[in-house]
C-alpha cells in the first residue's frame, strides 16, 4: 500500500506508512525506564536504595524532586487492564492502606529532609480517586507535611481520574487540594466497545467531568484512548476520534492495546472473537493520527499527541522534553521518588520497585523498612545508552558529539555494532545517519521503539524479557 504525508500546520507531521509499520513491528519496551524493570534484580534492595539517597546528600543534591503515589484499588474490573490493582468494593481496604502510604510517605519524607523540595507529583493506580475527598484531603496535607511543594504556576500535579467515579464537586475539589493536571480513562466512546470491555462510561459523564476541570482552571486536561479493542473498527474509531476533538483535551495519549491474557487474567474475559485484525487495528491508527493532525495536534511520540501550545509541545520545540515512569516530562532529570504497592522509583543513577502485594507491602512498613522488593543500579554503559535512548525518544535526533562530551567513549567505536544494524534501519528509511546526527524520519518517528532497541544492550545480549515481563508490547 503507497504510504501518504500527512498535509497539516504542524512542524513535526508523521509520514504513515502502514507497510513499513507492518513489516517491522514487533514486541518491544515502552522505556519508560532503561534498563526495563524486567531486568530489575533481587540483588538490589532496601539498603541499596538508602545508599543511594545517602549518596545524593554526599554530593550536596538540591535538584527538586518528583514524587509518584500509586492507588491501587477499582471498584470493578475493566477486562483489557493489565495494571497492577485491586478490584474491590470494599472501601475500608482503602483506610487501612492510606495509613501506611502516609507511613512510607514519612519514611522517605525523613530520608530527604533538607533535599525535599518538589517539582512534581503524579497520582495513579488503580484509580486514585478511589480515595473519598476525606482522605485525599489528609493524604495532601501529609505530603505537605513531609515535602515542599513549588508553586502551582512552577510545579507539575497531575491526576488521573476515571471519569465514572468523581462529580463536579470532587473534580473542584482535587484542584482546591492542589492538582493542577489531570488525565481521564476514555478509552473509547463506542457503548458497544464500552460493553465488551466492562467499562460503560457515557459519553455526557466524561465530558461533565471534562467541563468540572475546565471550571476548575485545571492546565491541562488529557485523555487516554486504546485502540486494538474488542467491537472496535474503522467506523467506531473515527466517531470517537471526533467526539475527542470535539470534548478539545490538552492531551491526548492513544495506546495500542496489548492482549496477554496468559499474564493478565482480566483479558481472559475479552472475546477474541469481537477483535479487530492486524490490518484494521492499523487504519484506525492511521485514521486517528491523520484526524488529530489535521485537528491541529502536534505527535510527541510514544502514543502521544499534544496542543502545540500545550507544555510538552513546546518543550519538545525547545528540546527540553524529558521521558519518565509517568511518560514526557518538562522537567529535567529530576530524582522520582514513589510510595505505594509495585511502585518504581528512579533515584541517582538506581531504580527500585516496590513489593507487590498489600501483606508484603504492611509487613516491611510495620518493620520500619522501605518496602523496596527489587532494583538495579546502573553501571556507566547503562546510563549512556539510558541517556540515548531518552534522547531519541524525545527529540527523534541525537548529535553523537554531544555523547562524546558527556561519556569516555568514542561513538562510532563504541556503537560499531549498533551502527551496522541502524544501517538496516536507515535502508528501511527509519533513519538517516549523518557523520554527527542520528536522526529518525517522519515515517521512523511511529517506530521509535524499533529504533532504540537497538540500543538496548538487554535485547542484544540476546537475554529474552523473562516470561512475565509487562513492559514489552507490539511496538505498534
Ligand atoms: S483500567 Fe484502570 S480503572 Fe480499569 S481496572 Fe485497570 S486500573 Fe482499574
Amino acid at each position: 500500500m503507497p504510504h501518504t504525508v500527512i498535509p497539516i500546520a504542524n512542524p513535526r507531521p508523521l509520514d504513515f506508512d502502514a507497510a513499513l509499520i507492518r513489516k517491522l513491528s514487533q514486541n518491544g519496551p515502552r522505556y519508560t525506564s532503561y534498563p526495563t524493570a524486567d531486568r530489575f534484580s533481587e540483588a538490589f534492595g532496601y539498603r541499596d536504595y538508602l545508599q543511594a539517597v545517602a549518596g545524593l546528600r554526599t554530593r550536596g543534591s538540591l535538584k527538586p524532586l518528583s514524587l509518584y503515589l500509586h492507588i491501587p484499588f477499582c471498584e470493578s474490573v475493566c477486562y483489557y487492564c493489565a495494571c497492577n490493582k485491586i478490584v474491590t468494593k470494599n472501601h475500608d481496604k482503602a483506610v487501612t492502606y492510606l495509613g501506611y502510604l502516609k507511613r512510607e510517605i514519612e519514611m522517605q519524607g525523613r530520608l530527604f529532609a533538607g533535599m525535599n523540595q518538589v517539582e512534581q507529583l503524579h497520582l495513579g493506580g488503580g484509580t486514585p480517586t478511589y480515595f473519598t475527598d476525606a482522605q485525599m484531603e489528609e493524604l495532601m496535607e501529609h505530603l505537605r507535611r513531609w515535602f515542599q511543594f513549588a508553586p502551582d504556576g512552577t510545579g507539575e500535579y497531575s491526576i488521573e481520574i476515571d471519569p465514572r467515579t468523581v462529580s463536579r464537586e470532587r473534580v473542584l475539589s482535587l484542584r482546591r487540594q492542589g492538582f493542577n493536571r489531570v488525565s481521564l480513562g476514555v478509552q473509547d466512546y463506542d457503548p458497544a466497545v464500552q460493553a465488551a470491555v466492562n467499562r460503560i462510561q457515557p459519553e455526557a459523564e466524561t465530558q461533565a467531568v471534562i467541563d468540572a476541570a475546565r471550571e476548575a482552571g485545571f492546565r491541562s486536561v488529557s485523555i487516554d484512548l486504546i485502540y486494538g479493542l474488542p467491537k472496535q473498527n474503522v467506523f467506531t474509531m473515527a466517531q470517537t476520534i471526533e467526539k475527542v476533538i470535539k470534548a478539545d483535551p490538552d492531551r491526548i495519549a492513544i495506546y495500542n492495546y496489548a492482549h496477554m491474557p496468559h499474564l493478565f487474567k482480566p483479558q481472559r474475559r475479552i472475546n477474541e472473537a469481537d477483535m479487530p485484525s492486524p490490518d484494521e487495528r492499523l487504519d484506525m491508527l492511521g485514521l486517528a493520527i491523520r484526524r488529530l493532525e489535521q485537528a491541529g495536534y502536534v505527535y510527541i511520540g510514544m502514543d502521544h499527541f499534544a496542543k502545540p501550545d500545550d507544555d510538552l509541545a513546546v518543550a519538545q520545540r525547545q528540546g527540553r522534553l524529558h521521558r519518565n515512569f509517568q511518560g514526557y516530562s518538562t522537567h529535567a532529570d529530576m530524582d522520582l521518588v514513589s510510595c505505594g504497592v509495585s511502585a518504581i522509583s528512579a533515584v541517582a543513577a538506581t531504580y527500585s520497585q516496590n513489593v507487590k502485594t498489600l501483606d508484603a507491602y504492611y509487613d516491611l512498613i510495620d518493620k520500619n523498612e522501605l518496602p523496596v522488593a527489587r532494583g538495579i543500579r546502573l553501571g556507566m554503559d547503562d546510563a549512556l545508552r539510558r541517556t540515548i535512548i531518552q534522547t531519541l525518544m524525545c527529540h527523534f535526533e541525537l548529535s553523537m558529539p554531544s555523547i562524546e562530551q558527556g561519556y569516555p567513549i568514542a561513538f562510532a567505536a563504541y556503537f560499531a555494532p549498533e551502527l551496522e544494524r541502524l544501517k538496516v534501519l536507515e535502508s528501511d528509511g527509519l533513519v538517516t545517519i549523518g557523520p554527527e546526527w542520528l536522526s529518525v524520519t517522519p515515517k521512523g518517528r511511529l517506530l521509535i521503539r524499533n529504533v532504540c532497541m537497538v540500543f538496548d544492550r538487554y535485547l542484544q545480549q540476546a537475554a529474552p524479557a523473562p516470561r512475565g515481563s509487562t513492559s514489552y508490547s507490539r511496538t505498534i
